[in-house]
């Protein structure tokens, strides 16, 4: 078993549990390189805990399942955790949000792409952030009107590491 973390770092201002909209259908985002033909592929894929795929000649079943388009080798990934959430407390520090077992493929980099949410630090307020590529690309700013401040969340990083 392979087991990776993704992780993510990034600076927030007046909100904590930055975390995916809905972690059971959230599409992680990756590239993918096969590490039997070395080719690295050109379609980014997203891998999510809801879907259930049948593994090619066995009885097993994985969240996400292909097969590499360059040499046709087999390969599988499951979703071990997906329920972390990043706090402010967490603020410019890396943090694993989420770990899979990947089987026979290699992930070269992990896209925030897709729906997140974060809340207030000092109100009741939730906030939904409709873009994660563009949270990544440009930061993400609001205004939180119940606290009466601004609220962000910027240089945003990922990272991918191995796990024991
Ligand atoms: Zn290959």
């Amino acid at each position: 078993m392979v087991k990776l973390g993704i992780q993510v770092k990034c600076s927030l201002d007046n909100v904590t549990n930055l975390r995916p909209a809905d972690p059971e259908d959230f599409g992680w985002c990756f590239t993918l390189k096969c590490p039997q033909c070395m080719e690295e592929h050109n379609k980014d894929v997203f891998i999510s805990k809801s879907e259930t795929c049948d593994i090619q000649g066995s009885r097993g079943t994985a969240n996400f399942v292909m097969s590499c388009s360059f040499c046709k080798k087999h390969s599988s990934v499951d979703i071990l955790e997906n329920n972390a959430v990043y706090h402010l407390s967490d603020s410019e520090k890396f943090k694993t949000l989420m770990v899979a077992d990947f089987r026979g493929i290699e992930p070269v980099a992990f896209k925030a792409d897709g729906e997140w949410k974060c809340s207030s630090e000092s109100s009741s307020k939730l906030f939904d952030i409709p873009d994660g590529a563009e949270m990544a690309k440009e930061g993400w700013y609001e205004y939180d009107e119940d606290a009466g401040c601004e609220v962000s969340v910027t240089e945003f990083e990922t990272k991918i590491v191995k796990l024991k």
